[in-house]
């Protein structure tokens, strides 16, 4: 039998994936030996915390947790996400109908546009933004409509610019403060906006909270906090940045329960639950001491402080971000984002992401992580100060 050879048509929706230009000179540079240091993916370089990793272990001897997971999670982990809710946002959900675990938030994300858009609606995506709402959309034949976010708006849409035949449309809206790639933070007015808008529009809001814990100054807010927003929308959170557990695949949904639930249906036919054990692990990421949450914290501000004003002193166009351990730094000399990133990778050896990756809007910008040690970054520093653009 011959294999059918072309792309389903679904998958050839999907844009070139821009990163793998990137990853092309990135594997050629390793391969020539260059000294790499890597800002580019956003992948914490620290260890899950020890007392997380200890559950864990403890939970792998448990037979009952070898089985199928099967559903919205444990009722432990429930609790503990609802408790977690509480103590951080002051906000309630019931863990019997509104929160339901992840296998990561990416999951839930991927998943959601074929909970709730029918094929030729519009989703709102917010550009520059994660590429997996773009994606997510396409594979469930919605139309992306891309909304700008504008820096002199700290990086928030304007609601008001999106025309009207597009609204008319529209069944979904991603957003996601604190925002990967630019770094911004919502504010309460932003939010008490969206959640008019979506009611006046019977839009679904889906609020992606995945930074939710990595800031520098002021906590961040959940969507949820505003009055109304249970009605319209959901939030994704995830235990990957907050932990340092991207490997162990958790994260959970929450709020709206019709959404939740409808959620949970296209989960029940694409997978079988979180693995109990990964589970336990957030639990007692939840629940147990939040000294390394802390500490995760002073780790990116020490970078950041010293690598921001570096980038400053060097003549770049950056701010300093106020959460996230991202930097959204302007191209230097007006060159393009593929330019700078290549430039920067064959003449330094430090690799960043090319801002247009994210979306059009993201041309013009590069986006570095700060996931290395402040001696890599000082090196970073002193690379870049040699640079002739
Ligand atoms: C890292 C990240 C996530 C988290 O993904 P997980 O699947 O929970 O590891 C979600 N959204 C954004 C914008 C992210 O950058």
């Amino acid at each position: 039998m011959k294999v059918r050879s072309s792309l389903s048509q679904r998958l050839q929706k999907l844009p070139p994936y821009l990163f793998a230009e990137v990853d092309r000179r990135k594997k050629a540079a390793i391969q020539k030996g260059v000294d790499l240091i890597s800002l580019g993916v956003g992948d914490p370089d620290q260890p899950t915390p020890p007392h997380i990793v200890e559950a864990a272990r403890k939970a792998l001897g448990n037979p009952a947790y070898h089985k199928y997971p099967f559903g919205a999670g444990l009722k432990e982990f429930r609790g503990a996400v609802a408790q977690f809710m509480k103590r951080r946002f002051n906000v309630s959900v019931d863990p019997s109908d509104e929160i339901y675990a992840l296998i990561g938030s990416k999951e839930g994300i991927a998943h959601l546009p074929l909970a709730v858009v029918n094929p030729n609606e519009v989703v709102l995506v917010p550009d520059p933004g994660y590429p997996v709402y773009q994606g997510s959309t396409l594979l469930a034949d919605g139309e992306v409509y891309h909304m700008p976010l504008i820096e002199e708006y700290g990086f928030l849409p304007d609601l008001d610019a999106i025309p009207e035949p597009v609204l008319e449309r529209a069944s979904l809206l991603f957003l996601g403060y604190p925002n990967n790639p630019t770094s911004a933070l919502a504010t309460r007015k932003f939010f008490e906006k969206v959640v008019r808008f979506a009611k006046k529009h019977q839009i679904v809001v889906a609020h992606d909270n995945a930074y939710s814990e990595m800031y520098y100054d002021e906590p961040p807010m959940s969507f949820l906090e505003v009055p109304g927003a249970k009605d319209v929308g959901v939030e994704f959170h995830s235990l990957s940045k907050t932990y340092n557990m991207t490997g162990w695949r958790i994260g959970w949904i929450c709020g709206n329960k019709d959404v939740v639930r409808q959620l949970a249906t296209v989960k029940d036919n694409f997978d079988s639950g979180t693995f109990e054990v990964v589970q336990s692990a957030g639990i007692a990421a939840l629940t147990g001491p939040q000294a390394c949450v802390q500490e995760m914290r002073s780790l990116y501000k020490k970078r950041r402080d010293l690598f921001v004003p570096g980038l400053k002193d060097l003549g770049w166009n950056v701010k300093m971000p106020d959460a996230t351990f991202y930097v959204w730094a302007h191209t230097p000399q007006g060159l393009s984002s593929m330019e700078t990133v290549t430039h920067m990778l064959d003449q330094t050896g430090v690799l960043c992401t090319p801002g247009h990756g994210f979306g059009p809007s993201g041309e013009g910008y590069v986006r570095f992580a700060l996931t290395v040690d402040v001696s890599r970054l000082e090196e970073a520093l002193q690379r870049l100060s040699k640079l002739k653009w």
